[in-house]
């Protein structure tokens, strides 16, 4: 997504190898005008599958994961990172190592709002680890519901997220996907060129 690409290389601070960060317009103070193109953007890619809920964690994911269900109009899901008072019903959950925060915390949502009749998106702001992701698949599985694939904002494509995701066999479509980055400077992968040679392989050119 171009105009993505455009506002990371414009915006973005790289504070070492692998940390970007983006919070004056995508998971700090939220350019509300992006989060529902990269809505859109989300639905065009996901549209031709009977996708019945998205499912997202909190906080960062939120924005994108509402602009998808807007745009798809379905409902959206984000687990909790803290048990809640309020949550007091059963629960799915699962552990998860924060990247960035450098703490183990466990992710959880209502059986209330997923079950075996469920197809799932699964949308988030980052995929780096993929621990996060892997938790939230593995709430899905729990759940009985199909999960059909995960859409992120920003892929760190040096990390092994994708891979680990991918080795599931779950679909992985990123809007920007960094190559490498390091202070001052940041490599896409053209997304365009992927298709295209995804196109060519499967016609056997
Ligand atoms: P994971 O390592 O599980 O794929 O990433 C989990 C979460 O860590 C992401 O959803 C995101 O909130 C945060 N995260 C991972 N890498 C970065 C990064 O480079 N910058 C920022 N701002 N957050 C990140």
């Amino acid at each position: 997504m171009k105009v993505l690409e455009e506002r990371i290389r414009e915006e973005g601070l790289i504070l070492s190898d692998t940390v970007l960060k983006v919070d004056s317009f995508l998971n700090h103070q939220v350019d509300t005008e992006l989060a529902l193109q990269i809505g859109q953007e989300f639905a065009s890619i996901f549209r031709d599958l009977p996708v019945t809920k998205i499912l997202t964690v909190e906080a960062s994911g939120i924005q994108f994961a509402m602009a998808a269900g807007i745009a798809l109009k379905v409902p959206f899901i984000y687990a909790k990172k803290k048990k809640a008072v309020t949550l007091s019903e059963a629960v799915y959950s699962a552990p998860v190592h924060s990247f960035t925060r450098r703490e183990d915390y466990r992710i959880s949502i209502s059986q209330k709002y997923l079950g075996p009749e469920d197809k799932v998106l699964i949308i988030d702001d980052f995929l780096a680890t993929g621990v996060a992701l892997i938790g939230l698949a593995d709430i899905v599985k729990e759940s009985g519901a199909e999960l059909l694939g995960v859409g992120c904002v920003i892929e760190k494509s040096f990390q092994k997220g994708r891979g680990l995701l991918e080795q599931r066999g779950i679909p992985v479509h990123s809007l920007a996907r960094i190559s490498s980055m390091s202070p001052g400077e940041v490599h896409f992968i053209d997304n365009d060129v992927q298709y295209k040679e995804m196109i060519k392989e499967s016609a056997g050119c």
